[in-house]
């Protein structure tokens, strides 16, 4: 989608400090970290938000799930959170999925 930040950042038009890039997904580090360790996990191909996902595309929140898990275990990171925020409402800002990896602090519930 040719007016979508993290599509331009997929295309490399963008810069961001990346993490790790495979087939499916690149991760990247937050530009606004909410914590010490803060990646976003984002699927190569758009779409908006969770609720949006085909049930052709339910094995995508797994592979988004599985990179966060690795990451956070290449950085030795044990306690850590993931959250997809859906709609305005929920916190998501940028309209295309990502997942948060956020570790290396103390997390509060409720996140608020
Ligand atoms: P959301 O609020 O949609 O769940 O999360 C979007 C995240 O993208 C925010 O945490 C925000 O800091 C991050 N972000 C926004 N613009 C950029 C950018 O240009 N580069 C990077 N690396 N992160 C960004
Ligand atoms: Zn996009």
């Amino acid at each position: 989608m040719s007016d979508c930040l993290f599509c331009k950042i997929i295309d490399k038009k963008i810069p961001a400090k990346i993490e790790l890039d495979e087939k499916n997904l690149l991760a990247i580090h937050d530009i606004n970290p909410q914590a010490p360790t803060h990646i976003l996990v984002i699927p190569k191909v758009h779409i908006a938000k969770i609720d949006e996902i085909e049930k052709n595309q339910a094995a995508l929140a797994g592979e988004l799930i599985d990179a966060a898990r690795r990451i956070a275990k290449l950085k030795n990171i044990s306690d850590y959170r993931l959250v997809f925020n859906n709609g305005a409402g929920a916190g998501q800002s940028v309209f295309h999925i990502h997942l948060h990896l956020l570790g290396g602090r103390p997390m509060h519930w409720p996140p608020g």
